[in-house]
């Protein structure tokens, strides 16, 4: 299994269909934490902190990463970045939380689907590496 770092160098930026479409449409499992019309939250795959969530639009719009961003994904983009918080809350992480969103090869993106990450559970460093 290549290492995140890997799979982010080995990732082309691309506005083809991922495999968030394929959990989306419930095509493969997920273990979903939160969903509502706009958006689906579930546990990363390859977690790296004892919460690690993955929140995602469901529709994707264009919105690869968010260095393509247009005026029209503000809402999208608040939405996100709100049930980030309600996710942390629903998941006890009264102590804090990161929210990470990786963009492009240097930012170390794997799947072309804009997405946040959220960690918790564990306490962060800084600098992030
Ligand atoms: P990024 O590297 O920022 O593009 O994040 C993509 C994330 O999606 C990684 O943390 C992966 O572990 C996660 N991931 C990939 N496939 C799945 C999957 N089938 N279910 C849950 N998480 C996944």
């Amino acid at each position: 299994m290549a290492s995140e770092k890997e799979a982010a160098l080995a990732a082309a930026p691309s506005d083809a269909p991922t495999i968030f479409d394929k959990i989306i449409k419930k095509e493969i499992p997920a273990n979903v934490v939160y969903e509502d019309d706009k958006v689906l939250a579930f546990r990363d795959i390859a977690p790296q902190a004892p919460t690690h969530i993955v929140i995602i639009p469901k529709v994707k719009d264009g919105l690869t990463g968010l260095s393509k961003a247009e005026e029209r994904h503000f809402e999208i983009l608040g939405c996100l970045l709100y049930t980030a918080k309600l996710v942390a809350k629903q998941e006890g992480l009264e102590d804090g939380f990161r929210v990470v969103i990786n963009d492009g090869p240097q930012g170390c993106q794997s799947v072309y689907h804009i997405h946040v990450h959220l960690l918790g559970g564990r306490q962060m460093n800084w600098p992030p590496g």
